[in-house]
């Protein structure tokens, strides 16, 4: 019997939902989807913030460019969706003046931020054994600032020397000590109280995403080293502030500043080099010719496209192993007013994490993330009884979210590499091949998974191109 709870979730939003195959729908004024079969300097597969910015770039030097995107939307692991009357971050969110490149790109387009009111909680709720503790966000905070000093502590200076400038990530060998520990290993090393354990648990699985008897405990050094070795600095850079207008307005500035032809609708089948130039075919059979190429597929999705001759296989193993990002977020919009709440419960809880978002007049907005495939976000019912767990009494009105891990065109949400990964991966994956560029949030050097890595590794792949083209035509 059909439930009456389920329902439909958002797929895509936005002014490019009506976009097929072979129509352009941005670009040049200049350029008509006339040129689907001329020669292009670049062409970049994949319309994401990585993509996005290296179109911008590579069609502001001069160079004919040409994006080819999946979707029916351009960016990618970011979109936004319509929920009783707000405008909701499905994928990517939360940036920070902390993260260089997205915030030049802010104050360029002249975009401000707006807040989650339950990143800075005023009431916290835990799991402790099982047993849901309704406490002070002070003492949560408390009892994961002296487990967290504990884990990433790994050299008495909080793990300054394992990335002492974490945008040089391959600065020294420190790092490769580290690299074959998991989450639940590295854990497993240190002394913690069961208070200790389960907070800190809610932590790691939220920043993975995934299963932290696989995921790096590398990541984590990583991610303390972007965060300036603070696990406060660090929360209020991965979840605080979200782009006011939308992660929709700063793609659109992008996508509009530059001049590429966009081809919404168009997934690319297969990718194919000589000496002469690049061919990229289409899943429906439509060539384009190219000098060169920006690859921005996902890491979880390089392998599914086949790349003649193949792909160095460093590249290839990394993307057929994956990243650990598999997890659910979803927004759960409840009657009560819960205000500045935020909630946290271990690995791997339904929830392990979860805070409010906004309230309005409707009750409370919380944004929620868990363990792959535990909660069915399409049934009320279920939602609430996880819910429950972390926030007794909630009743919930409405749920929404985005299943990126069978999403065809991610196979995942954001990136946090298995532990091994780092040392196999990093520089095979930015690695050029030909005339082919690759450029991904996967393998950025800073923010690595987040939208300011993205926008990174978009600059760096176009100054590789932009340095191969002038050498090529002076
Ligand atoms: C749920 C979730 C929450 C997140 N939270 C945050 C956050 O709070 N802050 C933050 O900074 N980051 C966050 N991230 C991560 C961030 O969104 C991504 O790291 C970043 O947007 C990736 O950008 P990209 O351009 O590298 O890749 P993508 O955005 O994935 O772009 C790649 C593009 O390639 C396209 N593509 C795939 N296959 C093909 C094909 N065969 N042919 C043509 N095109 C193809 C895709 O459709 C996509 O548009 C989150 C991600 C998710 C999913």
């Amino acid at each position: 019997m059909a439930n009456k709870n389920k329902k439909q979730l958002p797929q895509a939003s936005g002014a490019f939902k009506k976009a097929v195959e072979g129509v352009t729908v941005q670009g040049s004024s200049k350029v008509s989807s006339k040129r689907a079969d001329d020669n292009y300097d670049v062409v970049i597969i994949g319309a994401g913030f990585a993509g996005a910015i290296a179109a911008r770039e590579l069609s502001k030097a001069g160079m004919r460019t040409l994006i080819l995107e999946a979707r029916e939307r351009p960016g990618g692991r970011t979109f936004n969706a319509d929920f009783n009357g707000a405008r909701l971050e499905m994928g990517g969110t939360w940036i920070h003046w902390g993260q260089p490149h997205i915030w030049a790109e802010m104050r360029r387009y002249g975009l401000d931020v707006k807040e989650s009111i339950g990143a800075t909680p005023e009431k916290t709720n835990w799991v402790v054994n099982d047993k849901l503790i309704e406490g002070t966000s002070e003492r949560n905070f408390e009892i994961l600032g002296n487990a967290y000093k504990k884990f990433v502590d790994v050299d008495g200076q909080m793990g300054r020397t394992i990335f002492p400038q974490p945008f040089s990530p391959l600065l020294n060998n420190n790092y490769k000590k580290f690299d074959s520990l998991s989450l639940t290993e590295r854990m497993k090393e240190i002394d913690l109280s069961d208070e200790e354990r389960d907070v800190l648990s809610s932590l790691t699985a939220m920043c993975c995403h995934g299963d932290p008897d696989k995921a790096g405990f590398l990541d984590m050094l990583k991610w303390n080293a972007n965060a300036y070795y603070d696990v406060g600095v660090m929360w209020d850079m991965c979840a605080r502030y979200k782009i006011k207008t939308g992660t929709e307005s700063l793609i659109q500035a992008i996508l509009e500043d530059g001049s590429a032809d966009l081809k919404l609708s168009t997934p690319v089948s297969e990718v194919r080099q000589d000496i002469n130039g690049v061919q990229v075919t289409t899943a429906l059979g439509s060539t384009y010719k190219a000098n060169t190429v920006v690859v921005t597929l996902p890491l979880n999705i390089i392998k599914d496209v086949s790349f003649f001759p193949a792909l160095a296989p460093p590249k290839l193993a990394s993307s057929t192993l994956g990243h650990t990002g598999k997890g659910t977020k979803f927004f759960v919009l409840i009657k009560q007013k819960v205000g500045r709440w935020s909630a946290s419960a271990p690995y791997p809880r339904r929830i392990v994490a979860a805070w409010s978002d906004y309230e309005n007049e409707q009750g409370t907005t919380i944004v929620c993330f868990g363990p792959q495939g535990l909660v069915d976000i399409t049934d009320r019912n279920d939602v609430q009884s996880a819910l429950r767990e972390i926030l007794p009494g909630a009743e919930v009105l409405d749920v929404t979210g985005h299943d990126w891990a069978t999403d065809p065109y991610a196979k995942g949400t954001w990136c946090w590499y298995n532990s091994n990964q780092f040392t196999d991966s990093l520089a095979a994956l930015q690695g050029a091949e030909g005339r082919l560029h690759f450029a991904s949030a996967d393998s950025a050097n800073g923010w690595r998974g987040f939208i300011d890595g993205a926008i990174e590794s978009g600059l760096r792949a176009s100054q590789e191109i932009k340095a191969k083209y002038v050498v090529e035509n002076s």
